[in-house]
Parts: structure tokens; C-alpha cells; sequence
């Protein structure tokens, strides 16, 4: 008798696949984003985020960091020469409270390195394989002496853009029957872009408002869109080219007015005339091309009632801290401090510790509106780049647009012109009267600016009251400081 042979059949092996770095850190993003491709609440866009305890945005927060500490390390050199120069290893980063251990991220170590490793530089974390199979957009700083710092995104990020900047958008009460002029061309400022693809998935019509501003005064009473979004200073200026043409801005479709690229509902006389310029309401947001393109920061309904306004940051995707101007250490809870941001919201560009530089201080309390994330308080009025030194004396140009815009006889523009005199710093501020002036009239408003800026900043400006239109007006961020300071 023949005994078969028991063929054994070989034992399947389940063999555990070892995820990338990359891997582990796009399903952290997936899982976090999951289902919130449409608004989940009525009045928050997403709830168990937007509403979460403290301890659980601390949770959240924490988990992003540590899938994204080993995916910094594998994929961006930058980061990794960064790590090891501090003698750490992606595991010593895990809470928040790690963080400090790794010194902040500035634009000039930035622009160091794309400098020496030319177009891309090595701080973001997308290579040529992910570009040619998922690219998805370019941003760029301008750079037209120097190499631009460059941001690649991948289709991943499309999405998170939409999803995270809709969020935003909802709180501000824009909701799916709005339409949106934008008033941009098809430029590379991530703000536009971020909000364009947050329309689109919100069901928000757009009217593509890259045409001349006489053309665009035309789609206002042909489209009659709800949502204007612009600069602040083209805002202001679009409302005085639509009186100019006969109609009245305060009686147009428009009932939001959304703002990027400048600050706007932290000053509170430009937010005061940009409301009353077209009886609407200022809505604005906060962020920057390096950190946060999208996510941003953004005022609720509740936080523009309150007196300081406040802007929230969102926390599930980003971690906020604020840093002493000097010594970069984190300040103490409730203080002052610049800002610093580490970003949990993206494939391409996930920065860790980059300091983006606006003073402000945070509340933590939850909001009326209902959200916990943390609020600037006063909202964010200038970057440290762009405080000026006159005289040994710190000035933020945001300070001067403050005290001009509070003069109802004086139009929207303003220039601060800085020249060496002898060995002193000659100031002026170039403002322009709103109509024409007589000469009493002229004396009496140059005596009243001269009185503020002395009084709130302790510099006495020289003053030039201009006819009406003379300043030059723009689309996008106004260049309001000329410096002809020597050896500057
Ligand atoms: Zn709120």
C-alpha cells in the first residue's frame, strides 16, 4: 500500500509591511481629515475638532508630531542637518513641551538654503517622485534679486487646503448660495488659492475677478455677488472707484468683505471704513506662504464683536507658540511673544518651529462662538520684519494706518518716507486730503495728524497733505514704507 505523501501546503505568511515615514504620516493626515469634505454642523464646519477640550487638542496635536518628527528627518535634509546639529533624533521630540529643544526655523535660514541648493532648497518634504506623480501647485516668495523660496504641494494638500480653509470661511457665516468676487489674478499668493478650492468645495459660486478694476465695478451690479475678497487697501479702493462711477457701494449686492495679505480687523479704523465704505462685514485671515498657505487663522462672528477683536488660530492643524523678539525663548501663558508655528496640515510643506514674526498674546478660554482653539488677542498687526527703527524708536507702519484712517478728512493711502538728515532720520508721512482742501483746512488736519503720531508713537513727523488720488494704489500688498535711510 502506497502511503501518499502529505503534501503539507505552505503556511501563508502574513508578512507586516513597515510603513515609510511618509506613509505613516499622509494616514495620520487622512484619518484626521476623514468626512469633513462637508460642513458637519450648522454653525461648525467640523465640531469634534473645532469644540474638542484643551486636552484633546493637546492629544491631537501630540500624535501629528510624532508621525511627522521621523517624516521631517527621512525627507527634508534641512531638517535633518537642523536635528543633528542639536545632537536630537526624531524620537526626542514627542509633546509639546519637547518642542523648545529645537531652535525656531527663520526665512534668512530659509533663503540660505535655497541658495545653496537652487530651485527647490531642502526644507519641504516632497522629492522629484512625489512632484511627477502628485504635484499639485508651486508658491513662491518673490525673489527677483535672489533665489525665491520655494513651496511644492501635492494633490494631498489640494485637499486639506479646501477642507481646512472651508472651515474658516463657515465660521466668517459663508454658506453654499453665496458667490464670491475675487479680486486677484492668477497669481502665486496661497491665500487666493486656498480660498478659491474652500469656495468651491463650500458650493460657493465665484466670479473670477482677474480683469481690470472698471471691469470688475461692472460684474458687482451685473453678478451681484455677496462676497468680496481683496487686499484691505483694495477694498477701500474699489468702493471709491464704484462711487466714482455713480453707484453706491453701501447699496451694492456685496455683504462680506474678506481680507488677506494685510491686516485689517486688528486696526480698527481700517476695518471701521472698509464696513462702512460698503456697509458689510470685515471678515480676515492670518497665515503665511511658508507655514500655514492654508488653515489659516481667522476671525468668528463673536470675535469681531468683541472689543479687542480676536482671531482664531486652528490648533488641530497647527501648533502655535510665541517667542521673546531677543532670546527666541517661549514667553510665560498670556504674554506677549512672536509667533511661531509648527504645521500638522500638510505633504508638502510641513515646517517645524518656523517663526513667522507677529506680535500678539493668546486667550485660551473657549470662544462665545463655541470653538476652543486659542484666540490672538487684537487680532495681528504687523510682522517684527516691518517695524521700523526712527531714532532709536520702534514703529509699526500699522500704527500711522491707525492714526490716518482714524481722520475722516484724509483718504484711505498713506506713505511713510524715511531719509537721513545730517546724522538724524527725517520722517514724513505723505497722506492725501479725501476731497479738495482749502488752506485753513490744510494747516488744521496736518497740526491734528502731527498731534497724534507725537502722542501715541513720541515721533514728530513731518507732514504732506497731497491732492486727492496721487498716491499710487494696488491690487496686492501696498508698499507704504520708502526708506532712504544711508548705509541701509
Ligand atoms: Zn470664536
Amino acid at each position: 500500500m502506497v502511503q501518499a505523501s502529505k503534501k503539507l501546503s505552505p503556511k501563508p505568511v502574513r508578512r507586516l509591511k513597515r510603513l515609510s515615514a511618509r506613509e505613516r504620516w499622509l494616514a495620520v493626515l487622512e484619518r484626521f481629515s476623514r468626512g469633513l469634505d462637508e460642513p458637519q454642523s450648522a454653525q461648525i464646519w467640523a465640531p469634534a475638532l473645532e469644540r474638542a477640550s484643551r486636552a484633546r487638542i493637546v492629544e491631537i496635536q501630540e500624535e501629528k508630531l510624532r508621525a511627522l518628527m521621523p517624516f521631517l528627518y527621512e525627507e527634508s535634509a534641512f531638517y535633518r542637518e537642523r536635528m543633528r546639529a542639536a545632537k536630537l533624533t526624531p524620537s526626542d521630540i514627542r509633546s509639546i513641551g519637547d518642542l523648545p529643544k529645537f531652535p525656531v526655523v527663520t526665512k534668512e535660514s530659509m533663503a540660505t538654503n535655497v541658495a545653496a541648493y537652487p530651485p527647490w532648497g531642502t526644507y519641504t518634504t516632497v522629492d522629484q517622485k512625489t512632484w511627477r506623480s502628485r504635484g499639485w501647485m508651486v508658491f513662491s516668495t518673490s525673489g527677483t534679486t535672489t533665489t525665491p523660496r520655494s513651496f511644492r504641494y501635492t494633490k494631498v494638500d489640494a485637499r486639506l487646503w479646501a477642507i481646512t480653509s472651508a472651515r474658516a470661511l463657515y465660521a466668517m457665516g459663508l454658506r453654499a448660495g453665496d458667490s464670491a468676487l475675487t479680486c486677484t489674478n492668477y497669481n502665486p499668493h496661497v491665500f487666493f488659492w486656498s480660498l478659491h478650492y474652500a469656495l468651491n468645495l463650500m458650493k460657493v459660486a465665484i466670479v473670477p475677478g482677474g480683469v481690470p478694476t472698471e471691469r470688475r465695478l461692472a460684474m458687482i451690479d451685473l453678478y451681484r455677488p455677496t462676497v468680496l475678497v481683496a487686499t484691505p487697501s483694495y477694498a477701500l479702493h474699489l468702493a471709491v472707484a464704484l462711487r466714482n462711477a455713480g453707484s453706491d457701494p453701501r447699496r451694492s449686492s456685496i455683504r462680506k468683505v474678506i481680507c488677506g495679505g494685510e491686516a485689517a480687523s486688528g486696526i480698527p479704523s481700517t476695518r471701521r471704513r472698509i464696513e462702512e465704505a460698503w456697509d458689510a462685514e470685515l471678515h480676515d485671515v492670518y497665515g503665511c506662504t511658508e507655514a500655514v498657505p492654508a488653515g489659516w487663522a481667522f476671525t468668528c462672528r463673536q470675535g469681531l464683536s468683541a472689543t479687542p477683536v480676536s482671531t482664531h488660530v486652528q490648533e488641530d492643524l497647527q501648533i502655535w507658540e510665541l517667542v521673546d523678539p531677543q532670546t527666541l525663548e517661549p514667553v510665560g501663558p498670556g504674554q506677549r511673544g512672536l509667533t511661531v508655528v509648527t504645521n500638522l496640515n500638510s505633504e508638502g510643506s510641513p515646517q517645524l518651529r518656523f517663526l513667522v514674526g507677529d506680535f500678539t498674546s493668546f486667550d485660551t478660554r473657549r470662544c462665545a462662538c463655541g470653538r476652543s482653539f486659542a484666540r490672538a488677542v487684537g487680532g495681528f498687526m504687523g510682522r517684527a520684519d516691518d517695524l521700523l527703527n526712527i531714532r532709536g524708536l520702534k514703529l509699526f507702519p500699522s500704527a500711522i494706518e491707525e492714526i490716518v484712517r482714524g481722520i475722516d478728512s484724509l483718504d484711505d493711502e498713506f506713505q511713510i518716507v524715511i531719509e537721513t538728515e545730517g546724522v538724524l532720520d527725517a520722517f514724513t508721512i505723505v497722506t492725501e486730503a479725501r476731497t479738495s482742501m482749502d488752506v485753513d483746512a490744510v494747516v488744521e488736519v496736518t497740526r491734528r495728524l502731527e498731534a497724534e503720531v507725537i502722542r501715541r508713537c513720541e515721533l514728530r513727523p513731518r507732514i504732506r497733505i497731497e491732492a486727492p488720488g496721487t498716491l499710487p494704489r494696488t491690487e496686492f500688498k501696498a508698499r507704504r514704507v520708502i526708506d532712504r535711510r544711508v548705509g541701509l
